[in-house]
């Protein structure tokens, strides 16, 4: 058995940023008033059939107001809430955080790092919106702060992603991720299991193909889906497209995905968590995402499993 720091089953990225900076990074999101060339035409319109940006947004992350007045009443919030925040990171999630010129993502980034309090950004994009110079940016500023940059790969098949309307291939991100590697930097992709016209099968299967791209971390999300969006509207016309994951079935089936992911790949999320007045399925009850945690942990000890285990090089 492969051991993992602090005992646990599987590479949890929180263990892992733990040990390494002896301390929580906290992050406090921000909505700088970016866009998406999913939605503006550049690329499609509409966006992607899932999206619902204001599904995730904080009640103080408003683009009227300056990154650092959002910063500060994150600050406010996040501080009753965890008495040991550690440091705090300004993450940049909603919309295509990259989605700009260089000198004004500069200017961007820059504001939020001069905040004191703040040690670093999560820069969370699409895998189209990064380039060379983009990148170069972003390893100039982790050679001073952290800088950690996410983004959304979703499917390995393309014909998910062009049911979602993603408006890239898988191609796509295999190279955006391949880009930043060569920039050192640290990389987080994003994932959905439960896409409609993907098999379980399917979906066990892309762990071994997600595995192969050099990222250094991975946040898995099962399908939820959200009131109004595009994907609601094809859920309801098309049920029987859809087989989305009861809450046991999840647990067990996040185990054997993980089973088949490389060991070193670091987990930072096993679920999501959609707020309950947008989410229409599947409905798990009132669970923290602690919780879900935990019983997933339970998981791996019953079935005497760990990360890794069905990997193959
Ligand atoms: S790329 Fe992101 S912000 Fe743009 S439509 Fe898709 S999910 Fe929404």
């Amino acid at each position: 058995m492969i051991k993992f720091p602090s005992d646990r089953r599987y590479n949890s990225l929180s263990v892992y940023l733990r040990e390494k900076y002896m301390h929580r990074l906290q992050k406090i999101s921000v909505n700088a008033g970016f866009t998406c060339p999913n939605r503006d035409g550049s690329v499609a319109v509409g966006g992607c059939t899932y999206c619902e940006n204001k599904a995730f947004n904080p009640s103080y992350c408003d683009p009227g107001k300056s990154i650092k007045q959002q910063v500060e009443e994150g600050l406010l919030f996040l501080r009753k809430r965890y008495k040991n925040a550690g440091e705090f990171m300004v993450y940049f999630q909603p919309y295509s955080n990259t989605y700009d010129s260089v000198d004004k993502l500069e200017t961007i980034y820059n504001e939020a790092l001069a905040i004191p309090d703040v040690s670093g950004i999560v820069v969370s994009t699409r895998p189209d919106c990064v380039d060379e110079e983009k990148l170069q940016l972003l390893s100039d500023l982790s050679q001073s702060h952290y800088v950690f940059l996410e983004m959304g790969i979703e499917s390995v098949f393309d014909k998910s992603l062009k049911r979602m309307n993603r408006g890239h291939d898988f191609k796509t991100s295999v190279q955006a991720f391949e880009m930043a590697a060569k920039y050192s930097l640290f990389t987080t992709g994003h994932y959905i299991l439960g896409l409609p016209g993907e098999s379980r099968e399917e979906m066990l299967e892309s762990a071994g193909i997600l595995s192969e791209i050099p990222m250094k971390a991975i946040k898995l999300h099962q399908l939820q889906i959200v009131k109004g969006t595009e994907m609601h509207k094809d859920f309801e016309n098309n049920p029987n497209d859809y087989k989305l994951f009861e809450r046991e079935e999840y647990l067990d089936f996040a185990v054997s995905f993980c089973e088949r992911l490389r060991p070193d790949l670091l987990i930072d999320r096993f679920a999501g968590e959609v707020p309950l007045p947008y989410l229409i399925a599947p409905k798990w009850g009132l669970f923290r995402y602690d919780q879900v945690m935990q019983m997933i942990e339970k998981r791996f000890e019953e079935r005497n499993t760990w990360q890794g285990r069905l990997y193959e090089e």
